[in-house]
């Protein structure tokens, strides 16, 4: 975000102020309302605020690379003639306008030779590891009960709308998408196939299988459960679930060896599909796998086709008015199959060191604030803290990048087709993934690239992960002052931290095994705890008449309040080794809020938020900053919030956990 000269002396903008809002009335408002004002969202964006401010400078920085790599001399096989070659098979705009639909032709030749079931699963498996994805999904990693070995999971999956809920929801909203949703199926397929075809078949035979999968999917609640979903069987399991299908020969196609026990996440999901697919006829499954096929490849093709997938995905689920421009595109897609490759190019040019080791005192003093704050924990019984504790201790970090890249000798890359380069690069990534099952999980690897923004919690390997992205302003800037850094960072680093204590995180334990390590009594106690925090995020409206999913955003809530207590101790503790001064008219402790109020600032289009709301366990941002202080007595003292102000809660209603 720009700054005022006054700004860069503490690192808050007092203009990002709306003063006409006070306080103690909506903190959120009185924080970032100016910026909000003054900042409408653009047009080809859904959302605008901190996070994706950011993600563009992001993208921009990734992009100026890959725009120098074409001036610069990059050998045959290495990773920049390979960002390179990428790159310029996305931005040939002129070739892949006048191939139109044409590389999609091969696929849909397999298709019309499907005869019977085994011909579709055996397609299914294949398409998987080309990344159309139908049906369930098939995934490795580590066991959740086992942290030594790297496991095959199976999760329901097959569908063209967000979530399962779109399919089966009566509301007039969910209608009204779902009408949008079946006139964006014709138009693909009038793109792609012609005039003469008839569209309306097609969609009314896709409707009718993604709906019945859709009915038999879990709720986005429902997977919030690991215990449930942890269903271990050998491949005889797997039969007896799904008897019509030849297991062994899905698994060979797509590379994975079957002689080691699976996960099958959702078994009635795989018993559904295996029931559909002997009494669905191979002539309506073409249709279906035609539509997968066109969905999944659309983005990689011609304006035509890209245009209007973004009229549905875009346009009507969130929103948005343009869509981002070519150049985004294309990095945003190099940064995901390259991710690596345009990572370490990425960090040896924007990768502050100084920052890295800033972060990793953060770290330490948010650690350390979290131990004493788990000691002094007046609900939870000796037993269990000293389980809570021993997880803490056995948290591991990564910061800025991975100590080990990875390596894409293996990859081919060519700058002629971007859909081949998509197809290859997407494979190669999937043939790794199997190559890992029944092997000892490798505790290096990073789940996301160097340049994201965003932080992650693996319960499984007990960590936490800051990518290089997310350690720059208004997240963390060397130059502002601590209390807008622990606001903000730290902040993050408490949140990523807590979710190893929020609702699901808390059934893992030290060794990143789902193992129960809590008392009865102390569960009990902290469910009721977690059960205040549902009941408050219920009550909050995002849009008229739509409320957010308490349950839904429950770890990311737990994770929100307990990052800002533990931030907050951990700042107290610097201010008072230092002179309390008061800077732009704040104090220290009003400061620490400000700056977590900054990093959480941004407006979302009504579209938006409603998909938010049904499918993204985050809150708003609003509900973000409001809400977890509402129940912070930090800052009812920081800000002199009494009774009769719209933040204060009665002290029985306020929510504390972590
Ligand atoms: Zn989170």
């Amino acid at each position: 975000m720009p700054r005022s000269a006054e700004s860069k002396n503490w690192g808050f903008d007092v203009k990002n102020l709306d003063k006409s809002v006070r306080p103690q009335n909506d903190f959120f408002r009185f924080a970032n309302g100016g910026w909000l004002k003054k900042n409408p969202i653009p047009h080809d964006e859904s959302n605008w605020g901190s996070f994706y401010l950011l993600r563009k400078a992001s993208d921009e920085a990734l992009s100026n690379i890959l725009e120098g790599s074409k001036r610069k001399n990059a050998a045959h096989g290495s990773n920049l003639r390979k960002v390179r070659d990428y790159y310029l098979s996305a931005m040939n705009e002129k070739k892949l306008n006048k191939e139109g639909a044409e590389p999609l032709h091969k696929f849909f030749d397999m298709i019309d030779n499907l005869k019977n079931s085994d011909d579709v699963v055996a397609l299914s498996a294949y398409f998987r590891r080309i990344g159309i994805s139908s049906l369930w999904r098939v995934d490795a990693d580590q066991d959740m009960k086992d942290k030594s070995i790297v496991a095959l999971y199976l999760e329901q999956s097959g569908l063209g709308l967000p979530d399962r809920d779109y399919y089966l929801k009566t509301d007039t909203k969910s209608k009204e998408i779902r009408q949008k949703y079946v006139a964006h199926i014709d138009k693909m397929h009038k793109i792609v196939f012609g005039r003469n075809r008839n569209p309306e078949k097609a969609s009314f035979t896709i409707m009718n299988i993604e709906t019945r999968l859709a009915e038999a999917s879990m709720t986005m609640v429902e997977r919030r459960d690991y215990e449930k979903q942890y269903n271990k069987m050998r491949l005889a399991g797997l039969r007896r679930l799904a008897p019509n299908i030849d297991w062994v020969k899905y698994f060979s196609v797509i590379g994975a060896h079957a002689k080691g026990q699976l996960i099958v996440m959702q078994p009635l999901f795989i018993k559904t599909a295996g029931k559909m697919l002997s009494d669905i006829p191979p002539e309506n499954w073409k249709h279906y796998f035609k539509w997968k096929v066109i969905s999944a490849f659309a983005g990689y093709l011609s304006d035509k086709l890209a245009d209007e997938r973004f009229n549905f995905f875009g346009k009507v689920l969130s929103g948005q008015k343009k869509m981002k421009p070519r150049w985004r595109r294309a990095t945003n897609e190099i940064d995901s199959a390259l991710g690596e490759a345009l990572g370490e190019l990425y960090v040896a040019e924007h990768f502050p060191e100084k920052a890295k080791k800033s972060i990793n005192k953060l770290v330490d003093n948010l650690i350390s604030s979290y131990r004493e704050r788990l000691k002094a924990l007046d609900w939870m019984e000796k037993t269990t803290k000293k389980k809570a504790l021993e997880k803490l201790a056995a948290f591991t970090r990564k910061l800025g990048y991975p100590d080990k890249w990875r390596n894409y000798g293996k990859l081919n890359i060519s700058p002629h087709s971007y859909l081949e380069n998509h197809i290859a690069s997407y494979t190669f990534e999937f043939k790794r993934s199997m190559k890992k099952i029944g092997k000892r999980p490798d505790k290096k690897e990073w789940g996301m690239t160097p340049p994201t923004v965003n932080a992650y919690n693996n319960f499984l390997f007990n960590e936490i992960v800051f990518p290089a992205g997310i350690m720059q302003p208004p997240f963390f800037d060397p130059n502002a002052d601590d209390s807008v850094n622990y606001g903000a960072i730290g902040a993050v680093i408490g949140h990523e931290l807590t979710h190893g204590f929020d609702d699901k995180g808390s059934m893992f334990d030290k060794n990143g095994e789902m193992k129960n390590w809590w008392e009865k009594k102390d569960r009990k106690l902290f469910l009721k705890k977690a059960q205040g925090l549902i009941s408050q995020f219920n009550k909050y409206e995002a849009l008229p008449g739509v409320y957010v999913n308490g349950k839904l955003t429950l770890g990311e809530n737990i994770a929100d309040l307990g990052g800002l207590v533990i931030a907050f101790r951990a700042y107290q503790k610097t201010i008072r080794e230092k002179e309390r001064k008061i800077i732009g008219g704040f104090t220290p402790e009003q400061r620490f809020f400000l700056g977590a109020a900054y990093a959480e600032c941004g407006q979302a289009r009504e579209a938006a938020l409603r998909q938010q709301i049904n499918t993204d366990p985050h809150s708003p941002s609003e509900a973000r900053v409001n809400l977890p202080l509402a129940n912070m007595t930090e800052f009812y003292d920081a800000f002199g919030v009494k009774k009769g102000d719209k933040m204060w809660r009665p002290e029985k209603d306020r929510v504390v956990i972590w």
